[in-house]
């Protein structure tokens, strides 16, 4: 048996602060629950992941080079003071599996002048080729929500995701994993300070709003949250393959922009 290294004693406990973390808050909704009586319906519209086939399913990276500097903490990332310096330590990130699978970390797209953050799952795989967020089909169809919908340039507005490295075959993101990861999101956030957040497919606005109700219980207006606003609307890649839901997309989308335009 090999003796702990510090790397892997720090990952160990952030995983396990993570796990704590996640258990108490299904905890919540197990609670919440049975006071309220509501129950999650298992056909609730989300992601469904692409098949995992040879293709799209990276295999291990051959060989990494071994890290120069210890693997940054998600747990610390309130410390980093912008977001440069947070998406060099996100990088660096090796808080759970994932990172043993990506080509790259996923960060942000966009400057966020416009005042939304829209938020979606895990990159997929042309996401982890690009380190960029949404460039694939989905991609292109937020694209066109944000420039030919609401009249912004994409570069005006931010996007992240929940996870930040893409989960093997486009997988559904794990508990561990969105536990290990979600710091940094909760840190973007905080530095990008938008006034509305839009929350894209049900393991977005599950994880925001700590809750696993279907997305058409979740959509439809605007919440107060942390300070700010949220909409919840469905996920671009739904929309590809349920098209007439795009109305109900749209809707939310211009309960958004009502947001923009308050205070104007
Ligand atoms: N789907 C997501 O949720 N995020 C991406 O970046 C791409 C596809």
């Amino acid at each position: 048996m090999h003796a702990p290294t510090p790397d892997s004693r720090h990952e160990l406990a952030a995983l396990t602060r993570g796990l704590k973390h996640a258990v108490q808050r299904a905890g919540n909704r197990g609670q919440r629950r049975a006071r309220t009586g509501v129950t999650s319906t298992p056909s609730d519209p989300g992601v469904t992941p692409e098949a995992p086939t040879p293709e799209n399913t990276p295999g291990p990276q051959a060989s990494s080079p071994p890290e120069q500097v210890a693997s940054p903490l998600p747990t610390s990332a309130s410390e980093f003071p912008d977001l440069p310096s947070l998406r060099e330590a996100v990088a660096r990130c090796r808080a759970c599996d994932l990172c043993q699978t990506r080509n790259q970390t996923v960060f942000l797209d966009g400057k966020g002048t416009a005042g939304v953050l829209f938020i979606g799952e895990a990159p997929g795989q042309n996401e982890d080729e690009q380190g960029v967020p949404f460039v694939g089909r989905a991609g292109s169809l937020l694209t066109d929500i944000i420039e030919k919908g609401m009249g912004l340039k994409r570069s005006e507005v931010a996007i992240a995701n929940v996870l930040k490295c893409r989960p093997p075959g486009n997988r559904d993101p794990e508990v561990v994993e969105k536990a290990a990861c979600t710091p940094w999101l909760e840190r973007q956030i905080e530095l990008l300070d938008p006034k509305v957040v839009v929350a894209l497919g049900r393991h977005a606005a599950g994880y925001l709003l700590d809750s696993d109700a279907s997305l058409g219980q979740m959509r439809g207006r605007v919440r107060d949250w942390k300070d700010r606003k949220l909409v919840v609307t469905y996920h671009p890649a739904f929309l590809l393959r349920s098209p007439s839901f795009k109305r109900d997309c749209w809707q939310d989308i211009q309960l958004a922009m009502g947001v923009l335009q308050q205070g104007e």
